[in-house]
């Protein structure tokens, strides 16, 4: 049988959440590569290789499964959510610019569903008009870039969403990018922080600005941050469609 890659995304944790094109590729597939905890998510069988790798060894990663699919296995690389939102998707053709011999293997992204959009669900309709997704993590990008990005965000009015908010390498930096959005937003706008979402761990909650704490978000959080006319309906919380 030939080989064939596909970067599949998982979802936010539920396997309800997984699409059944996903399902399907796991089903069909001879070995997933992946980041620890998300090729935990892959129940075992015989004939099927789990290759469970650390964090921030996207390419090295992304090279193997290239190589394993040129030698004719069929591959599935594992992200959570979205593969293309902050994850292997990219790395993938990444690996793919500098290797012109793999370029013609049968590739396939299978999209998922990205934390942000399955937190915006639980908490209403927050996302509901224009809105950008930052990611926070400084691992690839210098914190100045950072901010300059909230910034601008938050001066079009953008509703917003931060992934990697908060690290125990950086516990501050999320402080300061809060202080930033007071400054621009003011006391009022509306935060909502949605932890591990679709899992038995999940805790959403939304709060204004002026009570918002960096301890508030960790690692298993998305950041939603509402614009202007985002707002409190009963327990949902929702941004118009229309914009003044
Ligand atoms: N590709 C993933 C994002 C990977 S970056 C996606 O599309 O969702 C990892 C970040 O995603 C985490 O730091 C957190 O901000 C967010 N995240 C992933 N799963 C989550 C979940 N179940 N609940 C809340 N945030 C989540």
């Amino acid at each position: 049988m030939s080989g064939w890659l596909c970067i599949a995304g998982l979802g936010p944790g539920d396997p309800h959440l997984v699409t059944p094109e996903v399902s399907a590729a796991i089903d069909a597939a001879t070995d997933i590569v992946g980041y620890i905890p998300y090729v935990a998510r892959i129940a075992p069988r015989a004939a099927l290789t789990l290759h469970p790798s650390d964090n921030r060894v996207e390419l090295d990663r992304a090279r193997a499964a290239l190589q394993m699919a040129a030698e004719g296995r069929q591959v599935v690389v594992v992200s959570s959510g979205d593969p293309g939102v902050f994850a292997m998707a990219s790395a993938v053709f990444e690996a793919l610019e500098h290797h012109p011999e793999w370029q013609q293997l049968d590739i396939r992204v299978l999209p998922g569903i990205t934390a942000m959009l399955a937190a915006a669900a639980r908490a209403g309709a927050p996302l509901g008009h224009d809105f950008c997704a930052i990611n926070l993590s400084d691992n690839l990008k210098p914190a100045s870039l950072i901010e300059a990005r909230v910034r601008a965000a938050a001066e079009a009015d953008f509703a917003m969403a931060f992934y990697n908010p908060r690290s125990a390498s950086r516990p501050h930096t999320f402080g300061r990018i809060l202080d930033v959005l007071r400054g621009i937003c003011g006391p009022d706008r509306l935060i909502t922080f949605a932890r591990a979402v679709s899992t038995a761990d999940e805790h959403i909650h939304t709060v204004t600005l002026s009570e918002a704490t960096p301890e508030m978000a960790d690692m298993r959080t998305v950041v939603l941050v509402g614009n202007a006319a985002t707002r409190r309906v009963g327990r949902f919380v929702y941004t118009p469609r229309s914009a003044v």
